[in-house]
């Protein structure tokens, strides 16, 4: 890192690197990474150290740079020279590693075409992310719906203009705040707050993976519809919009990040359209307060103010007029979306949907 001239030379072709133990450098062989891996490292090397250079020139504040004691992910890009799997053995071969058992490998459908693979190491193992492309038959799906419009509410609440409510949440557990205050008490360097340190990491994980399970289930129920509406908000830059999702992954904020680049045809409504206080009906502003669940308008419109709102911003988002809009305020919930909605959503004890009566 202190060199950056050596960045040129084949990454392929080094075979030594010096280490620094204590205040002296030792020249260490590299045995178990194949060419093609080493050079891949030192390309996403490359690639890291040109977006920081973006981001200073973007005013950004950049950190001084620190060597990494370890490597937690290793690209491995050619199927069938750096990685190959067999399926019927469940195993894995990885070049110049060997042959491992994995389990999971029947999620990869008969007839995918592998592409590249990147091994990784968590906090709970070893994981092998492998990249595979399918035909466009294997996504198509029949749609339950038309058009939804979806109001994000403050905790974790979404509801949707057909009257479903869906209210996802994922605890912290209570070992986890247990391993928390454990390794508060336990003093800094002892052997026992290493492994305590593990554990929570690990635990850390497990509840990450539960809250991207939630957000996958409810953005596969969404995708079932043809379009999906919803009112962004302020979209952060810089480091967000860079490294996508992952800065603000839990919760709602990182489902509609997800919303907007994992839909088809994703509708957004500009964040300055008061949609929260709009009479549905005829358009009046109304003054609500927090406490106010249903808003009742001179006109005769009477609702629930969630799915008033997720009824405006799916009018705004189709670009309806009003005249044009009759009929999306009497939605039925259709059968398939009730089964489709109860299949998806109810598989994962986090999320409590809850259908119109
Ligand atoms: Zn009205």
């Amino acid at each position: 890192m202190s060199d950056t001239g050596r960045l040129n030379i084949p990454a392929n072709k080094i075979s030594t690197v010096e280490v620094k133990v204590g205040e002296v450098f030792e020249e260490r062989t590299l045995t178990v990474l194949g060419s093609q891996v080493k050079q891949e490292i030192a390309d996403r090397l490359k690639d890291n150290l040109r977006a920081l250079g973006r981001l200073k020139e973007n005013g950004y504040k950049v950190g001084r740079l620190r060597p990494k004691r370890f490597v937690n992910s290793i690209p491995l890009k050619q199927c069938g020279v750096t990685y190959g799997l067999d399926f019927a053995r469940n195993k894995v071969r990885i070049q110049k590693l060997g042959e491992f058992r994995v389990l999971g490998i029947h999620q990869i459908p008969p007839g995918a075409e592998m592409a590249n693979a990147v091994l990784v190491r968590k906090p709970s193992g070893y994981y092998l992310h492998v990249t595979c492309y399918l035909p466009r038959e294997h996504f198509l799906r029949k749609p339950v719906g038309e058009a939804v419009g979806v109001d994000f509410g403050i905790d974790s609440k979404l509801t949707l203009s057909n009257g479903i409510k869906i209210d996802f949440e994922v605890h912290e557990t209570p070992r986890l705040k247990r391993l928390q205050r454990k390794l508060h008490r336990t003093k800094k360097g002892f052997k026992n707050g290493k492994k305590v340190w593990f554990l929570l990491r690990r635990e850390y994980e497990r509840l990450n993976n539960r809250r991207r399970d939630a957000q996958n289930k409810v953005l596969a129920f969404l995708r079932l519809y043809e379009k999906v509406v919803f009112q962004d908000d302020c979209v952060k830059k810089g480091w967000a919009a860079l490294f996508g999702g992952q800065v603000h992954s839990s919760g709602i904020g990182g489902l509609k990040s997800r919303l907007r680049t994992s839909l088809e045809v994703p509708v957004v409504v500009g964040r300055s359209e008061p949609t929260t206080r709009e009479c549905y009906a005829c358009g009046k502003q109304h003054e609500l307060s927090l406490s106010d669940r249903i808003i009742k308008c001179d006109c005769g419109w009477e609702c629930d103010r969630d799915v008033n709102a997720a009824l405006v911003i799916l009018e705004r988002g189709l670009g309806l007029s009003r005249d044009q809009a009759v009929g999306l305020d009497r939605p039925e919930l259709k059968p398939p979306e009730r089964e489709a909605a109860a299949r998806l959503l109810g598989s994962n004890p986090c999320i409590r949907v809850s259908f119109p009566r």
